[in-house]
């Protein structure tokens, strides 16, 4: 099946402006602003079922609908500031098939109305930047950017931004936050970005890889996308498959592949072909999966991983093998987590400080029953009590793993 996202992978050169052109390039851009209204736009991407990439997995037609028309001006955000460990397929996009991302923002800004849209990259992703710029400017004097375009009352700018390397700055509110100039962390919610969101005006925030669909469907039709996928979710994934497989990487795949074809078919399997032991479906952020043929042959969709106590989120499928303990894995997930956490609230700055210590004291030998009891009590309390996904999902890993793989635990601890 051809690519829908990563098109590069079947054209070759499609990052040069003439082949996209040559390829469709711009076709949807120019028919949604010459031939429809921006509700119009909005309703064929509501109709695709096409849900957002970022990991919430919202409906993409539903959140522009938000978007406040009393307020003005809008913006439009494409969150870029790609940092779970475990993915990596939204700078792939960037690189390979930049057009058709730049396109979707376009058509994204067009249906909510807004003249100005800013890509929101992670600081190390400056050599991204500069390509996207490159192609801004490219479109700019092809005349797919700028004033007017294609003859009609309708002007965007697209604008790159770099963020200084913080994850929180993937939370859509921090990301405006730090857009604005300011220190990145998490708004207090209610209201929602489509209300109150860049320089407190409307604003849409999507995830590249839910832009880079937009083109797609717009071209071909609402009902095309939604054939492909599921009931419960429509269309194209890129997994970011990683762990013990022997062949990691992006993946595009229809929602519904199970988790064995991704990892035996695409990944082809596991190195030195040991046994699967547990799954991460959305990177460190991930409750864990305890792996039986159940699981293995359960299709990749929203639904059907929430039956097995974990969420797709951005489908970072990290997998791993019976050489791996959990006490490890939670180890390093709460590492990256006591780092990152921006320390706004009082239940992730200091709840992640006492889980880094206790996983420490756990992993390195030096821990006991009551370390891993407190341990999950600590991660218990702070479920419900985070001001922003961060907080909440750093605790998954750790009820997961010690609740699923007490043994690994007992093994870890003295007595
Ligand atoms: Fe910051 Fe953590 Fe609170 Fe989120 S949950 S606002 S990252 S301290």
């Amino acid at each position: 099946m051809a690519h829908v996202l990563l098109r590069h992978r079947d054209i070759p050169d499609i990052n040069k402006i003439n082949v996209y052109k040559k390829n469709g390039g711009f076709e949807a851009f120019k028919k949604a602003v010459t031939k429809m209204q921006p509700n119009e736009v909005t309703d064929v991407v509501k109709n695709s079922g096409l849900r957002g990439r970022g990991g919430a997995g919202f409906p993409t037609g539903m959140k522009w609908s938000f978007i406040d028309n009393k307020n003005w001006p809008h913006y439009v955000v494409a969150n870029a500031d790609e940092s779970e460990p475990g993915t990596f397929k939204d700078r792939e996009i960037m690189e390979n098939n930049p057009f058709q991302f730049l396109e979707g923002l376009a058509i994204a800004s067009y249906a909510v109305g807004a003249t100005a849209a800013y890509i929101y990259l992670r600081g190390e992703f400056w050599q991204v930047a500069a390509i996207l710029d490159e192609k801004i400017a490219e479109m700019e004097e092809a005349g797919y950017l700028g004033d007017n375009l294609f003859g009609k009352d309708y002007s965007l700018k697209i604008f790159t931004h770099l963020g200084a390397g913080a994850y929180i700055c993937g939370e859509e509110t921090a990301l405006l936050e730090s857009l604005e100039g300011k220190r990145g962390q998490p708004r207090v919610r209610p209201p929602f970005p489509p209300s109150y969101g860049l320089y407190g005006k409307p604003t849409i925030i999507n995830n590249v890889e839910t832009f880079t669909n937009v083109p797609m469907i717009l071209a071909n039709g609402a009902d095309w996308y939604k054939a492909m996928g599921t009931a419960d979710s429509a269309g194209v994934k890129v997994f970011s498959l990683s762990g013990r497989v022997r062949k990691p990487g992006n993946y595009e795949l229809p929602f519904g592949t199970t988790f064995r074809q991704l990892i035996y078919e695409h990944g082809m399997g596991i190195q030195e072909g040991r046994p699967i032991k547990a799954i991460m479906p959305a990177g460190a952020s991930s409750s864990i999966i305890v792996v039986d043929e159940k699981v293995l042959d359960a299709p990749l969709d929203y639904a059907s991983v929430r039956a097995f106590g974990a969420d797709l989120g951005s489908a970072s499928v990290i997998v791993l093998d019976d050489t791996v303990n959990m006490d490890w894995v939670i180890n390093k997930t709460i590492h990256f987590f006591k780092h990152e956490s921006c320390g706004k609230c009082t239940t992730c700055r200091e709840g992640n400080h006492w889980m880094r210590n206790l996983t420490d004291r756990i992993h390195h030998g030096k821990g006991s029953g009551e370390d891993v009891k407190l341990l999950l009590n600590v991660a218990k309390q702070m479920q419900g009590k985070c001001l922003c996904a961060l907080g909440e999902f750093s605790t998954m890993a750790v009820v997961t793993g010690i609740e699923r793989f007490p043994d690994d635990f007992k093994k870890a601890v003295k007595g």
